[in-house]
């Protein structure tokens, strides 16, 4: 049955509508430069030198350097890059990852179990994962810490830049640097202020649709030169991803990238408000994305006896879009329950979890509707 009410999103952390611009540099790339960026001819070259000039723009925003920057389809295939090249590894040693990665990170867990590595998960007590677990973990064997910077679930932030210093404060000691420190960065990028360098992060994975750009689209940030991709199908992108470039698509994110860079400090303004605005009118449910260090742009809160699948149907019957779980996958293994339990949140109030996720397009009024709905529906159903 259709909806009956307008319908209004909040669901952003899966993905964001592209910006108009964004939309429409891709439309007039897409038309304009037809060769191959491989090709030698005219109409190659020309596709080369805009994929270049493209990748000189994201890399001045992010203050890197070009030759450190791979386009990518997405996050889940920049993370993979990095987990795969452990692969070709003859030696086989430790991995850590959180307990509160995406499963486009934490699924690899059972695929290097199974090559004979060894697999540790932190959790993250409250959202945050913590150094003194890090450090307890570390081993002489390990060569790939993973941890994300804004966790999909709940927003929390992770203080990336202390856990990096543990890292290599551990390498110090153990005599050498082996260790390859990767950050999924995806629902970070122009949503939150963060500096790579800063971080200290060896590589970070992006994807374009979460800031306002198209979908199966993304980056790896790598400034590890020994990294190497378990496919060596191709010499695109250094040779760490091989393919055909997805030109339009690159230069639609480069546009979207530079309008959420000009536009940050307003919208995280105008998130803030909004999710100011539900936190206090939503006071009286549980709230599980933490009070400090979250992003603005997600919040998490229990509907607690009420399941959230229940939930969330309700709500869409209501004309509102919003996400049970982590959204990435319907497999109950996969879904935020499992990582809310990392978070050291009771089953029951992970069950009845609700993730409203918001965009710069979210307006104050529709989260008003939303908070009016979630109330009247949790007074009658509860
Ligand atoms: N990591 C995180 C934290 C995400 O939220 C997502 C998207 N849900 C991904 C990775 C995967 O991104 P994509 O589906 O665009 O590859």
């Amino acid at each position: 049955m259709a909806c009956m009410y307008e319908l209004r999103y909040f669901d952003n952390a899966a993905t964001t509508v592209m910006s108009e611009s964004s939309l429409r540099t891709y439309q007039e790339v897409a038309s304009a430069y037809i060769g191959n960026p491989s090709a030698l001819h005219q109409k190659g070259l020309e596709a080369k030198a805009y994929l270049q000039q493209n990748r000189a723009r994201v890399a001045s925003l992010l203050q890197i350097g070009e030759g450190q920057l791979i386009f990518t389809s997405g996050a889940t295939e920049a993370n993979a890059i990095v987990l795969e090249s452990l692969i070709w590894r003859q030696q086989k040693g430790h991995v850590i990852l959180s307990a509160i990665e995406h499963p486009s990170v934490s699924e690899f867990a059972r695929l290097l179990k199974h090559l004979g590595w060894s697999v540790s998960f932190l959790n993250a007590p409250g959202g945050f994962i913590r150094c003194e677990d890090l450090q307890k973990a570390l081993t002489k064997q390990t060569r790939l810490v993973s941890l994300m910077l804004v966790n999909n679930v709940v927003g929390s932030i992770q203080d990336i830049r202390s856990l990096v210093r543990t890292v290599r404060e551990f390498e110090k000691q153990a005599g050498g640097r082996h260790i390859h420190f990767h950050t999924d960065a995806t629902q970070a990028l122009g949503k939150i202020r963060f500096s790579l360098s800063e971080l200290g992060v060896d590589s970070a994975a992006f994807s374009a649709h979460k800031f306002h750009g198209p979908r199966g689209v993304g980056m790896l940030y790598n400034a590890n030169p020994a990294l190497e991709n378990l496919s060596r199908a191709g010499d695109q992108e250094g040779g760490l991803r091989g393919g055909t470039e997805n030109l339009a698509g690159i230069a639609a994110m480069t546009t979207a990238l530079e309008e959420a860079y000009a536009s940050l400090d307003r919208n995280l303004g105008q998130v803030g408000e909004i999710n100011a605005y539900l936190r206090e009118r939503l006071g009286s449910f549980t709230i599980l994305s933490p009070s400090q260090s979250c992003s603005p742009y997600i919040l998490n809160l229990s509907v607690k006896p009420l399941p959230s699948e229940v939930f969330t149907r309700m709500l869409y019957d209501r004309g509102f879009c919003v996400s049970s779980g982590s959204a990435c996958s319907n497999n109950a293994k996969q879904k935020g329950e499992g990582v809310l339990t990392a978070m050291h949140y009771h089953s029951e109030l992970a069950k009845s979890s609700l993730r409203l996720s918001f965009s710069n397009d979210t307006t104050l009024s529709d989260a008003e509707a939303l908070a009016d709905a979630i109330i009247s529906l949790y007074q009658e159903h509860a």
